[in-house]
């Protein structure tokens, strides 16, 4: 079967242009990422070996799921392939080579929290106020220093850098970073910056090092590519240099990273950087309904940097954007979990066609409360991640110190957890004669009779004999032993078992699921290398989102509108359309900042298939004050015949300008409403479960003979109804219905279950 007939001709082209440069930029939709994937299936039928070929996406999901479509047309090749986020591709790359640049190759990655604890310590080393020195700006600062490759020396010889800083009252920032470089060295580890700056200084030292893998990697894909950084580019560019096999997609009206650094000038610079690159246009978007691209080219228009395109599609005209208003942040999640069952029943659609996107996090509580109370199974993308769970960091920083007892943030968060006995006084003194004989956390602690006395020198010595014990059986046990034996005797599964309330339980249960994914893990058929150490290496590049064990499950995605780059949803649902928030607060200084508000906008919008819905709320708690809203000025800039418009049109008007009258005819009536005391609203945060109350003497009975059908009581979770069992024993996982949470699944010999 001739694959490539999937493709219109232009897509053709590009995919079968396979040697010299090539750029495609073009509107969402349009088939750029499918271009991508279909290009490397036809690069493997030309057969080039997949070892030489490197694509880059933007999360590591676009990538499994490439590798997936890849692999239908190619079979099994396709895990040859080197795919993946620019991250995961280079730490991949510097586990090799590290040892060039001074690093260990099993170095730590420091991830944001880790950055930002010892940037506190820093901060309060140097007696400088974390007010002025606010640990997100130190941060946000060092992160753009090292993402435009400016190294601590350079940026303390920067006199227009230095100036900057003295002028914001932050003349220590230089300081900062270097102490902050320094100790990351000492501490063999790497923030996620330093994955691509490190990167840069290797291929750039090294000319034999990028000479290796400028041969390896013949052929260098990127998708996204407006929203790569100057370090990126530059790994991208040196990579290239002497094949010149480069493609790059990408979409200037999608680049929406600005904020971290993404510079839309990489796009616009690519045809200088190569001459004789091959453009091609692509204009059909294939994704959504005439009346959505339509709108969404309306959008973008009133944009002023933007370069021209023409996009349409042939699809069916489709049904008019539904803009709806509520009253409240939950009025609003009721109408949209409404909504869904309203469309899914009329339309027989399932859940996972629902997107809901929204422009913060905190926006998904309101969400989530609604879609519960009508039982509507949802998932959060980009959430607390798993790996970011306290429970979960403990035990790994035990695993990065067997490993890497330099890693002195792994260092600091254990050695008194579980507590045994070494208080912060002792802390502060070994981290003192660390500092003072310029020594590593670790040599003072392994030492601790030569720097401490008394009891705290026999606690520290003895977490010291623990931890080496641990490296000894790291160095002759499988992945699952090893993380098995770290756990029992650090004293953390112990710890968590004696607490016995709901939210012990819950740690207890994701110890023992990060056993599980170990376990998994060991027993992995497909990597060489199963040690702990291999394990460890990239859990600090995994999102909420890697975990996710059932892509297929049927339910509704929530996400910002940031982590719903490149996917699709037949009914999107973007919510909290309110000035101030989208647009943000934030990005109202500029025009730049503006218009990468509007950018994300056109992304959100252009996420839809077939049915879009706007919505906003005239009343929101914020900081935990109940404000007035403004519809957002984006629903006034969509034609309004595109809309459809949920309210009395009477007091809008009838034609163009429509919204802006309505406006102020609500507001007015909300202003009244509001004279009234302020509703009692209990502020949550948390996107827990409540706590479920078990029906008197709950204890789990035998679950070795449940069976799909079957109504069950979890301890937590509540009543539900078994869907589906998988697996064998004593390893069956379990679907469960739960009435109040949706689906989910459990590991049966972990669950405390009871049949009803
Ligand atoms: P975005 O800018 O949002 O990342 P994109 O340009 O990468 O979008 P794709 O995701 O590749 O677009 O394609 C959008 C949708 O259109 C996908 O479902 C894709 O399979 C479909 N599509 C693209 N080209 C064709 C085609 N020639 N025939 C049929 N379907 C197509
Ligand atoms: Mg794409």
């Amino acid at each position: 079967m001739d694959f490539l007939a999937g493709l219109n001709p232009s897509q053709r082209a590009a995919v079968e242009q396979t040697e010299g440069p090539v750029m495609i930029v073009a509107g969402a939709g349009s088939g750029k990422t499918r271009v991508i994937t279909y290009r490397v299936a036809h690069l493997i039928q030309k057969r080039v070996d997949p070892f030489n070929i490197l694509v880059l996406t933007f999360t590591n999901k676009a990538a499994k799921e490439m590798r997936e479509r890849i692999m239908k047309v190619v079979g099994s090749e396709a895990k040859n392939i080197w795919m993946g986020t620019f991250h995961s591709i280079f730490a991949r790359i510097l586990r090799v080579e590290a040892e060039l640049i001074g690093y260990p190759k099993n170095f730590t990655i420091y991830d944001t929290d880790d950055t930002k604890s010892l940037l506190r310590a820093i901060l309060k080393e140097m007696n400088l106020d974390d007010k002025l020195y606010n640990v997100n700006h130190v941060y946000g600062r060092i992160s753009s220093a090292k993402n435009n490759l400016i190294s601590p020396q350079e940026y303390n010889k920067n006199e227009a850098l230095m100036a900057e800083d003295r002028e914001n009252g932050r003349p220590q920032m230089g300081q900062i970073y270097m102490t902050y470089a320094q100790r990351c060295y000492r501490a063999g580890a790497m923030d996620f910056d330093d994955l691509l700056f490190k990167t840069n200084v290797l291929l750039n030292k090294y000319p034999e090092t990028l000479y290796k893998y400028q041969h390896q990697f013949k052929y260098l894909m990127v998708d996204e590519y407006q929203d790569t950084n100057f370090s990126q580019y530059l790994i991208v560019k040196r990579l290239a240099a002497v094949n010149e096999n480069i493609c790059v997609v990408g979409d200037d009206a999608q680049s929406i990273y600005a904020f971290r650094g993404a510079n839309i000038q990489n796009i616009l610079n690519f045809q200088k950087d190569y001459p004789d690159v091959k453009v091609f246009k692509l204009e059909q978007n294939y994704r959504s309904t005439k009346t959505i691209v339509n709108a969404a080219n309306s959008i973008i228009a009133n944009n002023k940097n933007q370069l021209e395109k023409n996009v349409f599609s042939d699809n069916e005209e489709g049904d008019k954007i539904k803009v709806a208003r509520a009253f409240s942040d939950n009025e609003e999640g009721k109408i949209v979990a409404e909504a869904i069952i309203q469309e899914k029943t009329l339309k027989s659609l399932p859940y996972k066609a629902f997107a809901i996107l929204y422009r913060t996090n905190a926006q998904s509580r309101a969400m989530e409360e609604s879609l519960r109370k009508l039982n509507i199974p949802y998932k959060l993308y980009g959430g607390t991640s798993f790996y970011q769970r306290k429970e979960i960091k403990d035990l790994i920083a035990y695993f990065r110190l067997t490993y890497n007892p330099n890693d002195e943030e792994a260092l600091k968060r254990v050695i008194n957890y579980p507590r045994r006995g070494i208080g912060d006084t002792t802390v502060e003194k070994i981290i003192v004669a660390a500092d003072r004989n310029q020594y590593r956390l670790w040599d003072v602690v392994a030492n601790a009779q030569m720097f401490l006395d008394g009891r705290s020198a026999t606690s520290v010595g003895n977490f010291a004999t623990m931890i080496q014990s641990f490296q000894a059986v790291g160095n002759n046990s499988s992945a699952f032993d090893t993380a098995m034996h770290i756990a029992q005797h650090s004293g953390i599964l112990k710890d968590l078992y004696e607490d016995k309330s709901v939210e012990g339980l819950a740690r207890y249960e994701n110890i023992q699921e990060l056993l599980n994914g170990i376990k998994e893990f060991s027993e992995r058929e497909d990597i060489e290398q199963k040690s702990l150490d291999v394990f460890l290496q990239d859990v600090a590049l995994l999102t909420n989102d890697d975990n996710d064990k059932d892509p297929n499950a049927d339910t509704v995605s929530l996400m910002t509108i940031h982590a719903s780059k490149g996917l699709e949803f037949p009914v999107v649902f973007i919510v909290g359309l309110e000035e101030n928030l989208f647009p943000s607060q934030l990005s109202l200084n500029s025009r730049s900042e503006l218009e990468e508000e509007r950018r994300l906008f056109y992304v959100a919008v252009t996420r839809a298939e077939k049915k879009l819905h706007l919505s906003y709320a005239t009343s929101r708690y914020r900081w935990g004050t109940l404000n007035n809203c403004e519809p957002s000025r984006f629903i006034d800039e969509l034609n309004p015949s595109y809309l459809d418009l949920d309210f009395n049109p009477r007091t809008s008007g009838p034609s163009d300008g429509a919204f802006k009258s309505d406006r102020i005819a609500w507001q007015t009536k909300e202003k009244d409403a509001f004279s009234k005391p302020k509703p009692k609203v209990v502020k949550t945060t948390s996107i827990l479960p409540k706590a479920h109350v078990p029906t008197a003497g709950f204890a789990p009975s035998d679950t070795s003979n449940l069976q799909v059908g079957m109504e069950v009581e979890h301890e937590r979770f509540g009543f539900g109804k078994v869907v589906n069992l998988e697996g064998n024993k004593p390893d069956i996982k379990a679907t469960i219905f739960f009435k109040e949470l949706g689906q989910k699944q459990l590991l049966l010999k972990f669950a405390k279950l009871r049949i009803v």
